[in-house]
């Protein structure tokens, strides 16, 4: 159950097989995976301010397991927030092309437009490149704007390389055509040594 009292899809209370959440503050009570630690002032951006007076506490961690649906936990105080329970969707908890996915919360950049240098305009390569026309990457303000409270330069690394393998996929046919010309090339050559 979520601060919310809304059912996060699993029975919270029951610890999984040899595992006592509350033995271990940092991992997850769902996916079982290690949390990363959350700092105050990022929470407090983060859920809504009736939840304030919960998060004023130690030992909070989030769950970057994509599809699990805990965001923040804190095992020894058992308060547990989904999604329904922060303010701004959290892209961490989102899949590549998931309609209005955030990747850069201090200057407020989609993963759409990032997407559409990489994928559409094709104009841009690297994480230079996207900085300078989107502006995303840019900011200073990730311990508190991220939900995560980390810099974005991860997620969109990640939203970089998955680009430029559907674009590797756009290019076979190219390729093909590149090949098909070898093929006449040295067929012809054979001809002429023959
Ligand atoms: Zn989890």
């Amino acid at each position: 159950m979520s601060v919310s009292g809304k059912i996060l899809s699993f029975e919270i209370e029951i610890p999984k097989v040899g595992v006592n959440p509350q033995e271990h503050p940092e991992l997850c009570p769902l996916s079982l995976t290690k949390g990363k630690k959350m700092r105050q002032k990022t929470l407090t951006n983060h859920v809504f301010p009736k939840y304030w007076n919960l998060v004023k506490t130690e030992g909070y961690y989030m769950c970057d397991v994509v599809d699990c649906p805990v965001i923040y936990y804190n095992n020894q105080e058992k308060y547990y927030f989904g999604k329904d329970d922060v303010r701004a969707p959290v892209a961490h908890k989102m899949h590549i092309q998931e309609d209005g996915r955030p990747l850069c919360y201090c200057m407020g950049v989609l993963e759409q437009t990032i997407l559409e240098e990489l994928l559409i305009k094709q104009c841009c390569d690297s994480l230079k490149d996207i900085q300078e026309f989107t502006t995303a990457n840019k900011g200073k303000d990730c311990a508190i704007t991220n939900p995560a409270g980390r810099c974005c330069g991860s997620l969109i690394k990640e939203t970089i390389e998955w680009a430029q393998k559907q674009r590797l996929t756009i290019i076979p046919p190219v390729l093909e055509e590149a090949t098909a010309c070898c093929e006449a090339i040295e067929a012809a050559t054979k001809e002429i040594e023959e």
